[in-house]
């Protein structure tokens, strides 16, 4: 059984919510305001939490940064604020997914069985990445924490082999800026500019062009990517 916090504070919408989710075996917790949440997430411990943006004692958003503080459970967001700005900022704070009021309880309800999902497969260690892996005219071995380039010895800070770790071991996959943040400093409270600043370290290090990087890829808004593979030898067509 899953047990799951929802913190909403509109009583219809409470409901509702309270209902569905008891007809499909979850075990539901409520709070109706921030500072109810949090405490109720610190006692029930939930395995999912669903949380209002507009409470009436505190913003949505500074409950997620108390969760994140002490604990990775998957928060799903739901908000009348539909601008990208705002999802923008909150997935930054470190919430999991973004649902947009009216909703549908059938999409709420998928939505929310995919966030677990997601968290559940993250929770596995990544495949084991026994082979070194190619990065343009960099050769990086994660099991040995070393990097040559050209035949050359490259140094990466630790910072730098934590942004990149989980890069490499889950190749062509989107990893979120919340989940790699978490991944890094062990919580996905922060600042995607320091993400974005390490990231630009890497592709000086390893790609070939890094003005124009072909591994360590930006999905604008969203996370990072790492394509492997070397680098075609001559200009790039575009
Ligand atoms: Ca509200």
């Amino acid at each position: 059984m899953t047990n799951i916090l929802v913190v909403e504070d509109e009583p219809q919408i409470l409901r509702a919510l309270r209902i569905n989710l008891k007809a499909r075996s979850y075990e539901v917790a409520t709070a109706e305001r921030g500072v109810d949440a949090l405490a109720a997430a610190a006692r029930h411990l939930p395995d999912l939490v669903l949380l209002d943006l507009g409470l009436p004692d505190m913003d949505g958003t500074d409950v997620i940064h108390g969760l994140r503080g002490w604990t990775e459970v998957p928060i799903v967001v739901l908000s009348g604020r539909t601008e990208q700005s705002e999802k923008v900022r909150v997935l930054d704070a470190g919430a999991d997914d973004f649902v947009t009021k009216p909703f549908s309880m059938e999409e709420l309800l998928a939505r929310l069985r995919a966030v677990q999902r997601r968290r559940d497969s993250a929770a596995e260690p990544g495949a084991p990445v026994g082979a070194p892996v190619v990065i343009g005219p960099s050769t990086v071995d994660l099991l040995s924490h070393t990097v040559t380039r050209d035949g050359s010895g490259v140094r990466l800070t630790r910072t730098e082999w934590a942004v990149l770790e989980p890069l490499l071991r889950h190749p062509n996959q989107l990893i979120s800026i919340p989940r790699l943040l978490s991944e890094v400093w062990g919580q996905a409270v922060g600042d995607g500019g320091l993400l974005r600043f390490h990231i630009a370290r890497l592709r000086r290090k390893l790609e070939a062009d890094p003005q124009h990087p072909v591994h360590l890829l930006t999905e604008f808004g969203t996370g990072y990517r790492f394509v492997p593979g070397r680098a075609a030898v001559g200009p790039a067509g575009s």
